[in-house]
């Protein structure tokens, strides 16, 4: 039997790393492994290439630890519709791959499923038995279509320049208006 790999790495390697970055062994990174490691073998080779993620739990950290895009970068966009799916596609033409948590295959693993759709509460659910069904399941839970990224999505957010607020006395990028977004009245503290 073919060892169970994500990418350059062996199962265990991913999963310590895993935990390293993320915390803990949360289902949604280990999986997300699987569908890096799938859209990344259905690009064309040697294509520079931009992600996309549709949520903002756990998959952006598995795009994290396994390709060179980053939200700190740029290369990694998150635009969250709450749907468990990520992108990557080439930075010129917009074309690649969708790889997603298909609802129809889940439906073999209980437990992946339980967890997906939150069907028990989180002490009811085993993580030894989560993760079990994980390993074993690997891509067969994943399904992948091809598409093009809308112009929109992908463009890059340019920064004019910048100015000193009035009030608050910070550096901000003068697009935003004629005080920062802070003091428009996006107050983060109390
Ligand atoms: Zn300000």
């Amino acid at each position: 039997m073919l060892e169970t790999r994500i990418l350059s790495y062996s199962y265990d390697e991913y999963v310590g790393m895993v935990r390293e970055f993320h915390g803990s062994e949360a289902p949604g990174v280990v999986i997300g492994g699987f569908m890096v490691d799938m859209a990344v073998r259905n690009l064309p080779e040697g294509i520079l290439y931009d992600a996309l993620c549709e949520t903002r739990s756990c998959l952006p950290d598995a795009i994290q630890l396994l390709t060179p895009c980053t939200i700190g970068n740029g290369w990694l966009k998150i635009i969250h519709n709450g749907r468990f799916a990520l992108t990557l596609y080439d930075k010129q033409s917009r074309e690649g791959v969708r790889v997603f948590l298909d609802r129809g295959k889940v439906r073999y693993w209980p437990e992946i499923e339980a967890w997906y759709f939150k069907l028990k509460p989180g002490k009811e659910q085993s993580r030894e038995s989560i993760a079990r069904e994980i390993r074993e399941a690997a891509d067969s839970i994943l399904s992948i279509r091809h598409v093009r990224v809308k112009s929109q999505i992908a463009e890059k957010r340019h920064k004019g320049g910048i100015a000193v607020c009035p009030e608050c006395h910070e550096a901000y990028p003068v697009d935003d208006g004629e005080v920062c977004l802070a003091c428009q009245g996006n107050a983060l503290y109390v």
